[in-house]
């Protein structure tokens, strides 16, 4: 008999373990995502900032898997898992599972401020950032309409909540834009009224890089006219206004969240494994605490047995990729009789790219900045994109827009039918 495993989510974790039991004809594969594609997060703000198309980082996950006769796509969102079934229930049909793994990853957390999840932008999927895409251009037409100064000035303003890797990356395509793109394009705007903010509740921008890389993002960002506040969060967001913890405020239409995630609710889960920042507890093997046959992954999950990581692992991609190769060399094992292994986290480092020709890369030993840094960027992240038609389309892409500073694809798209019905 095989064994059927469901995995829930074809992201970094899900697609990792999937490609590593790809062809083990003991195993039949469900892969079930809301989504018909994967796709690669670290460059959804080039998505947001029209600097490439949605194409050249998502893949679909039929073609994906087409060659590989154990593999099956269900295309629906998870409602709930039925534990003593071993069923889940999704929006789109049933299935029985003899293993479950959860690698749903995380949603924007906005820490209960009603009117920010209301108002602000998220920026965590190829949804929002095509939503954030067309809100930046409609409101640099209404900019350029707009007699009104106050008025100008608030359509104008950029706020980025959050100074991680994707709020700095944000602020650095944001702010070049506006001086390449909006300068020429929109000669109606004066830029001396915008303002690019970017805000961190904590003392530094990429609290978790280096102190060289913390320091590079802030000299270069104000270099490029970025107003950095640090030590402040955002409190509110009401009429247009964002309400800072120092009492001050900024006038905008558009405060963008890149602020914290939170793991995606999985109902039907026990509570007591469920842990710090909505994570699913699970072992050493990434099994979910409190339960049988099911498992989580990457993002969504908190392991805390390992001696280097007592907090849990970085929701970073590495850890999702690693963890899901782990599991699936795991199942193998359970197959063979084997003893399984213990996960355990090969940090190869980070890097943010600042601007252009300029990034941070801390590596486990040694950190360095400036073009080469910049060229190791780009580098890494075409290398695991999946498809060379993909990798070379961004290179290519990419090879264009930085010697002419000028992306071509800002189009305001709302696909309708005839009726105004939308999808
Ligand atoms: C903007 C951004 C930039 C980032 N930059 C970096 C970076 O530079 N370096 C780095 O290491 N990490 C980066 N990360 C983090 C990295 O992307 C995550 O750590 C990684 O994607 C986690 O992988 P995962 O497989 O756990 O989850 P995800 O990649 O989030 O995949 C989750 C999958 O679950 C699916 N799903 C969600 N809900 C449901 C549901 N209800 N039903 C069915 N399917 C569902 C989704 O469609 C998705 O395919 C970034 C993240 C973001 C958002």
């Amino acid at each position: 008999m095989k064994k059927h495993i469901i995995i829930v989510g074809g992201g970094f974790a899900g697609i990792n373990l999937i490609k590593s039991l790809r062809g083990d004809k003991r195993f039949r594969i469900t892969l079930v995502d809301k989504n018909n594609y994967h796709f690669f997060p670290p460059l959804i703000y080039q998505v947001a900032t029209s600097f490439i198309e949605a194409s050249n980082i998502s893949y679909p996950f039929r073609k994906l898997f087409s060659n590989d006769k154990n593999v099956s796509f269900h295309m629906g969102s998870l409602i709930r898992v039925i534990p003593e079934s071993k069923t889940i229930e999704t929006d789109t049909g049933n299935l029985h599972y003899d293993y479950l793994v959860l690698a749903l990853g995380t949603e924007s957390n906005f820490f209960g401020m009603e009117n920010v999840q209301k108002c602000a932008l998220p920026m965590k999927n190829i949804e929002e950032a095509l939503y954030l895409r067309n809100h930046i251009l409609l409101t640099l037409e209404e900019a350029a309409r707009n007699k009104d100064i106050r008025e100008a000035e608030k359509l104008q303003n950029i706020v980025i909540a959050g100074g991680g890797p994707t709020g700095v990356e944000l602020a650095g395509m944001l702010a070049e834009m506006g001086g390449y793109i909006a300068q020429k394009e929109y000669p109606e705007i004066k830029l001396s009224l915008s303002n690019l903010y970017l805000i961190d509740a904590l003392p530094s921008l990429l609290s978790p890089m280096s102190a060289m890389a913390q320091k590079t993002a802030y000299e270069k960002l104000k270099e490029l006219g970025v107003k950095i506040l640090l030590n402040v969060s955002v409190k509110d967001y009401n009429n247009c206004k964002v309400i800072l913890s120092d009492g001050s405020s900024i006038e905008t239409e558009t405060l963008i969240w890149t602020s914290g995630v939170i793991g995606r609710e999985v109902p039907g889960i026990p509570e007591e494994s469920v842990g710090k920042g909505r994570r699913l507890l699970v072992d050493a093997y990434n099994k979910v605490e409190h339960t049988q046959n099911i498992y989580a992954l990457g993002d969504l999950c908190l392991m805390l047995s390992e001696e280097k990581y007592p907090k849990g692992h970085p929701q970073l991609a590495q850890v999702a990729i690693q963890q899901g190769k782990n599991l699936a060399a795991n199942f193998q094992r359970v197959e063979d009789e084997k003893v399984l292994h213990p996960f355990g986290y090969n940090d190869k480092g980070s890097m943010a790219i600042i601007s252009k020709f300029n990034a941070v890369v801390d590596l486990p030993k040694h950190s360095f900045k400036g073009f080469i840094a910049w060229l190791t960027w780009l580098f890494i992240h075409i290398i695991p994109l999946i498809g060379f038609r993909s990798k070379v389309q961004l290179a290519l892409d990419w090879f264009r827009l930085f010697i002419t500073n000028n992306p071509s694809i800002r189009l305001i798209l709302h696909p309708k039918r005839n009726t105004g019905e939308t999808l």
